[in-house]
């Protein structure tokens, strides 16, 4: 097909509500590149929005879901067993904190979410559920409902989900309380508190969600003392914590789940995204305790723990393994960043370099320290005519995030970081 007509037939019959970064038309994914129709190559600094960690079409995980699609391409989970989703299961087990051990599979981290809070309703028999403002969860009626990084995800679907209620997120740099981390009491963490003398009651409330490092809105890295607090506060009143890794799993932040850094052990964590390399597979995973609360029949699914994905995932977990990505997500995160704080040095638009191994995020301002959301927008398109392919995040589309594949080569990185660099110099604030 010419790529003028995937293109109108695109235009034309798919919905016009997906928000499109680019108009082109790719034909092929290798490692962090990019293949398009015209010939054209782009490096690829956004992986699929963190999900092919291993990198496009990486040769093990293709290999591993060609001889799965040969043998059992979809059966349900509900029908039978098969090889892949119990190894898979016992994997996620053996990499989960704590006492992590038993998981529910669906397709998508939205699916994941709305599987992890129906869960805590009916462990805890509570109805109530705290998010963050500024967070992600998804777009399904109850992960929406925990979304907070923008009103739109909200307007016109009203009402939502009841018995839900956000908080400040620790987001240091815009610290809602206008402290540093130096003089901080986590008055944030004592605004969940007031909310549970005030509006809502402890026992009332079955589960708080956070991102471990908030995506969408940002890639804002919490101190570890709030999360640690968190995790205090939360199980001192019988509330289940939910991570949602969704983002943030499998190797992206140098371990291989977010939470880790913070040495707490979550109740049930959401993970999607990294899980398969690309194939659709999400999960939530919890302690055998908390999941057999759930009786046969309360949730299922069609589609959720699909061999082929099961297989691509096991492939991908070998991948980072072997290949040591968390060790390297580890070095070129903090490689990124010492980059960046170099930009920084040059760039007073710069206003906060920030991440966890290779989930970076760099903030733009202007001159009052508000957020400058047309610093993001000419960096963006001006890579994306050099080839380069960036992301924004933030309720201002004012942070850059990046999210390139674990196994990046060092090569490529530089390339990309002297296309931003080029970039920044040429941008012009007004
Ligand atoms: N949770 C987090 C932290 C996310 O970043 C996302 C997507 O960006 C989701 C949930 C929703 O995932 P999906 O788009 O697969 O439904």
């Amino acid at each position: 097909m010419l790529t003028s007509e995937v293109i109108e037939k695109g235009r034309k019959h798919i919905s016009g509500v997906i928000v499109r970064d680019t108009e082109l038309v790719v034909e092929k994914g290798e490692g962090s590149w990019l293949y398009t129709s015209e010939g054209e190559r782009y490096l690829d600094f956004i992986a699929g929005i963190a999900v092919c960690n291993v990198g496009h079409c990486h040769p093990r995980v293709v290999e591993a879901a060609k001889a799965q699609l040969e043998r059992l391409i979809h059966i349900s989970i509900s029908t039978a067993y098969y090889e892949s989703v119990s190894e898979l299961a016992s994997e996620l087990a053996r990499l989960a904190p704590g006492e992590i051990d038993t998981c529910f599979f669906s397709n998508s981290g939205a699916e994941a979410v709305e599987g992890a809070i129906k869960l805590a309703r009916y462990f805890t028999k509570r109805p109530g559920i705290i998010g963050f403002y500024g967070s992600f969860h998804g777009r399904t009626f109850g992960a929406v409902s925990l979304t907070a990084s923008s009103w739109k995800y909200h307007s016109y679907y009203e009402p939502l989900l009841p018995e839900v209620y956000h908080v400040s997120y620790p987001y240091c740099y815009r610290c809602p309380y206008r402290l540093s981390p130096a003089n901080c009491d986590l008055e944030c963490l004592n605004e969940m508190r007031t909310l549970m003398r005030y509006q809502v009651a402890p026992d009332r409330v079955a589960c708080v969600i956070m991102e471990p490092v908030m995506g969408e809105g940002g890639y804002v890295v919490p101190p570890a003392r709030y999360v640690r607090e968190l995790r205090k506060l939360t199980a001192d009143h019988g509330i289940l914590l939910i991570m949602d890794e969704v983002q943030s799993g499998f190797g992206r932040t140098g371990r291989m789940f977010a939470t880790e850094h913070f040495q707490v052990v979550p109740d049930i964590m959401t993970m999607a995204k990294g899980i398969a390399a690309g194939l659709p597979l999400s999960a939530l995973a919890a302690p055998r305790r908390i999941m057999d609360a759930w009786k046969p029949g309360a949730h299922g699914t069609t589609f959720g723990g699909n061999p082929v994905s099961c297989a691509a995932a096991l492939a991908s977990l070998k991948v980072i393994e072997e290949e040591n990505l968390l060790g390297r997500a580890a070095e070129m995160g903090a490689y990124m960043k010492s980059r960046f704080e170099q930009m920084k040095q040059e760039h007073p638009f710069i206003g906060d370099v920030r991440g966890l191994g290779m989930m970076v995020g760099v903030e733009f301002v202007h001159p009052d320290g508000t957020p400058n959301g047309d610093a993001v927008t000419y960096i963006t398109q001006r890579c994306l005519e050099k080839r380069l392919i960036v992301h924004p995040a933030g309720d201002h589309k004012h942070v850059l995030r990046f999210m390139t594949p674990l196994n990046i080569s060092r090569e490529d990185l530089d390339y990309g970081l002297a296309i931003i660099e080029e970039t920044m110099r040429e941008y012009r604030p007004s």
